[in-house]
């Protein structure tokens, strides 16, 4: 038995190195990211596919939880309070639901960068490409993969990942969605382990 017995592979999307991808799962499907060569973060949004005014929000979902560090069995909940997604199986057991995404703000006021790229550039994007302009809101980013740590004084650090080559979390789609995801592009921290590689998704119906 397998977290995939039941279910067929309908797509596979890749979101290239320091870029983003967006597709649609639908309530039912079951769907992987994939991080193809590890030490990978990958930052998410996602949206109700028929309403663009709800979508996936981290201090929802601690609330919906009672917990900041996701385990299999929890939700991804909505600004509404519906639940989007299930864990159901996960080789990494960290993911950050606190921080923003990187955005074109914090590599110019942090390191002086223009023009570096960013998650929320990288999913604005990829959901055009796909003919949707609904804002990506940085806040709302669920940074899978990425490994903080809240010491007891309530600093927060960010750490390198120690997850390997083809670490993967898969979740039960609980709603129709439009979702992005961004093979986060920051190499200014140890945040990717200095080494910014693609991410994959897979998407699987039921049968
Ligand atoms: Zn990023």
């Amino acid at each position: 038995m397998t977290d995939l017995d039941g279910f067929t592979l309908r797509a596979e999307y890749l979101a290239p190195p320091m870029r983003g991808v967006a597709f649609r799962v639908n309530a039912g499907e079951r769907f992987q990211i994939i991080d193809v060569k590890g030490q990978q973060v990958g930052d998410l949004v996602a949206f109700n596919a028929s309403d663009p005014e709800e979508y996936f929000s981290p201090s929802h979902t601690v609330t919906q939880n009672w917990r900041v560090a996701l385990r299999v069995g929890d939700v991804l909940a909505s600004n509404r309070r519906n639940n989007m997604m299930r864990i159901v199986a996960d080789t990494v057991g960290y993911h950050d639901l606190i921080v923003p995404c990187c955005d074109p703000e914090a590599y110019l006021k942090r390191y002086g960068l223009k023009d570096h790229r960013s998650c929320k550039a990288n999913m604005q994007e990829a959901l055009a490409a796909i003919q949707i302009d609904w804002p990506v809101r940085g806040e709302n980013a669920w940074n899978i993969f990425m490994k903080n740590e809240i010491q007891p004084d309530g600093k927060m650090v960010y750490l390198e990942p120690t997850h390997g080559p083809g670490s993967s979390i898969t979740l039960d789609a609980l709603m129709d969605m439009v979702i992005a995801l961004s093979a986060c592009p920051q190499d200014q921290t140890p945040t990717n382990g200095w080494n910014c590689t693609e991410m994959l998704v897979k998407v699987w119906k039921p049968g």
